[in-house]
C-alpha cells in the first residue's frame, strides 16, 4: 500500500551498503521506520529530503516489517539550527524525545504541528529555552500525561498556599493529601504559572514571557523528573546540554 505525509527525521542508521533505516515522525500516521534505498550513493535524489534538520514530503510505500520510502521533496531546511552547536543540540533532543517516546502507527497531528512551528521558531531566532520547555509539555500533554494544575488531584479540593506536585499522581496536591517522598515536588507560584501556561498557552506568546532564572530551572528540573517518570526512559542528549552548560559552553 502506498501512502504519502510530510514528515521530519528523529534518527538516522546506515543499513546495508549504500541504505538507511530512519525513524520519522509522519503527520499522518505518527512514528514509522521505513528504509531509504541507496540514499547513500552521491546521486541519490532521497538525499536532501532524508537528513535531520529537515521538513520534506515523503512517498512512501506500506511493508511487512518496514516501509520503504519511494520518493520524497525537501519542504523546509532548519540551516541556522544545524550550524548553532546549541541548537543544534537543542533540536536533536527533541528528536530523542519523539524517537523514544512515540508509539509506531499512532497518528498524533496537533503534536506534529506543534514540533514545526518549534523547530521554525528555533531556526528563526535565538534559542529561546522556553520552546524546550513548551515542546515537552505538549509532548506531555499529547501522550496522556497533562498535568492537572487547577485543583488537588487526589481529593478535588481547591489548593493550598503551599504548592505541591506529585509526579506519580500527575498533578497539584492540598496538603493534606501531599506526602514527603521522591515523587513529591514543591513548586514556587512562578513555576506553577509557567507550567500552566506551557500547558494551556500557544508557542506565539511563549516568546512574550518573562521568567526569572530560578523559575526556569525548576520548570526544566520538573519536566526532566516527570518525562523520566512517565516515560521510563532517560535522555542522552539533555545530559550532553547539562554537561555544556556546566562547562559553560552554552549560558545557563
Ligand atoms: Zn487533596
Amino acid at each position: 500500500m502506498y501512502y504519502q505525509s510530510r514528515g521530519v527525521i528523529l534518527k538516522s542508521r546506515d543499513f546495508k551498503d549504500s541504505d538507511k533505516l530512519l525513524s520519522i515522525f509522519t503527520e499522518k500516521d505518527g512514528k514509522v521506520k521505513a528504509i531509504a534505498k541507496g540514499v547513500k550513493k552521491p546521486k541519490s535524489s532521497l538525499r536532501s529530503c532524508v537528513q535531520p534538520f529537515c521538513h520534506s514530503f515523503l512517498y512512501l510505500n506500506r511493508g511487512r516489517e518496514m516501509d520503504l520510502i519511494t520518493q520524497g521533496r525537501l519542504l523546509d531546511f532548519y540551516g541556522n539550527s544545524r550550524q548553532d552547536l546549541e541548537r543544534a543540540l537543542h533540536c536533536l533532543y527533541l528528536m530523542e524525545l519523539l524517537d523514544k517516546s512515540l508509539l509506531e502507527h499512532v497518528p498524533l497531528p496537533g503534536l506534529y504541528h506543534t514540533l514545526i512551528n518549534v523547530l521554525k521558531a528555533i531556526n528563526e531566532q535565538e534559542l529561546n529555552p522556553l520552546y524546550i520547555r513548551y515542546f515537552e509539555t505538549q509532548l506531555l500533554v499529547h501522550l496522556g500525561y497533562q498535568p492537572v494544575l487547577r485543583h488537588c488531584v487526589k481529593c478535588g479540593q481547591q489548593l493550598d498556599k503551599k504548592i505541591f506536585f506529585d509526579l506519580a499522581e500527575g498533578g497539584l496536591t492540598c496538603l493534606s493529601c501531599s506526602r514527603e517522598n521522591e515523587y513529591q515536588m514543591v513548586f514556587s507560584g512562578e513555576t506553577l504559572g509557567l507550567l500552566r501556561f506551557m500547558t494551556e498557552g500557544n508557542l506565539q506568546a511563549v516568546n512574550r514571557i518573562k521568567a526569572s532564572p530560578a523559575g526556569l530551572k525548576q520548570l526544566e528540573l520538573f519536566l526532566e523528573k516527570y518525562l523520566e517518570y512517565h516515560l521510563d526512559r532517560r535522555f542522552k542528549t539533555k545530559n550532553t546540554i547539562s554537561l555544556m552548560k556546566k562547562n559553560m559552553v552554552f549560558p545557563n
